[in-house]
């Protein structure tokens, strides 16, 4: 399913199957996840510098065949995840700093490379991580960026007890149950009137659940905003204590508005979150099984991508949505 240019709805086409280069993976994808990001590159809010592009950054796959070269113990019929971040120079200052998320040179997969909205995909191997095995291919799927980017934002938020999750979709419907699971305490912000993704957030240990606009019964530790809605930001401030952080957990978000400075005051801390980095990987995978994280997920045949891709945008499902080729 192959992105061909802004404002218009994927394609299915037929290619040859890829041979893998040096370093490369073939994989043959069992399921992809669709994420928040893949409507900002659909609307051109982050930008596909060179279409036609096969989008999706959540792939769960079997490994084919593998390209000369390979460093990894990654063996033929092993099954991997691929996530967003698909590729780094590994030499300039982010990377040598541990922090190969902000390499100015990344490639990201569904993005630069082409991703999992696909029978088969390339991934280079060193980017690639062994998934759960307790996970089924379409549970699985919403680790590899809902769950893994959301856990670098939680990450974000130190020791914060009280947290509060702004757009309560495939990331905080993951992170819910690792902060019950670390005894943190999670309130659940959603659009005003939403009862079904209250409910659902209850579900899934939120000890409080409302409206964006409404105050939380107590100041927040931190907060974490997925919808992009610069708006959300001045509310979350005023919702977090002193010392505070909120954190923007999305790739892209409308303006924020101004506000007034004793909003930020007494060291509260806004930030973004971009990417992730191999060792988040290496982190939260093995993680989630022990909490354990259970992935609410509506499933969908690869040719409806673009179903799958409205539905989102609308809200139509609780929880994530993955892809089946
Ligand atoms: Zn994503
Ligand atoms: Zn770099």
């Amino acid at each position: 399913m192959v992105f061909e240019q802004v404002g218009s709805p994927l394609r299915a086409v037929e290619r040859e199957t890829p041979t893998p280069r040096p370093g490369q993976l073939l994989l043959r994808v069992h399921a992809c996840g669709i994420c928040r990001t893949d409507l900002h590159l659909l609307d051109g809010e982050v930008e596909i510098k060179q279409p036609p592009r096969i989008l999706g950054h959540q792939i769960v796959a079997t490994v084919e065949d593998i390209g000369a070269g390979n460093e990894t113990a990654i063996e033929a019929g092993d099954r991997v995840g691929v996530p967003w971040l698909g590729w780094t120079d590994g030499t300039c200052a982010w990377c040598r700093s541990g922090r190969e998320n902000l390499c100015p040179n990344a490639r990201f997969t569904g993005c630069d490379v082409d991703g999992g909205f696909a029978e088969y995909a390339l991934a280079d191997a060193r980017f690639c991580f062994p998934i759960p095995e307790v996970y089924p291919d379409e549970q699985a799927a919403p680790l590899m960026c809902a769950g893994l980017i959301g856990y670098r934002a939680l990450r974000m938020c130190g020791e914060a007890h009280r947290i509060g999750l702004y757009g309560f979709g495939a990331s905080a419907h993951i992170l819910a149950q690792v902060c019950s699971s670390q005894g943190r305490e999670v309130y659940a912000f959603t659009r005003a009137g939403d009862q079904k993704t209250q409910a659902f957030a209850r579900e899934l240990g939120a000890v409080w659940a409302g409206a964006s606009e409404d105050a939380p019964p107590e100041p927040l530790d931190a907060a974490i905003i997925f919808a992009p809605v610069g708006s959300l930001v001045p509310l979350a401030l005023a919702a977090v204590a002193p010392g505070g952080t909120v954190v923007c957990g999305g790739i892209y978000m409308s303006d924020i508005p101004s506000f007034p400075y004793s909003e930020l005051w007494q060291e509260r801390t806004v930030r973004s979150v971009a990417n992730l980095t191999r060792a988040d990987a290496r982190e939260f995978l093995p993680l989630a099984p022990r909490v354990p994280v259970h992935t609410h997920v509506t499933s969908y045949r690869l040719e409806q991508a673009n179903e799958a891709l409205a539905d989102l945008r609308a809200g139509r499902f609780s929880g994530a949505a993955v892809l089946l080729p």
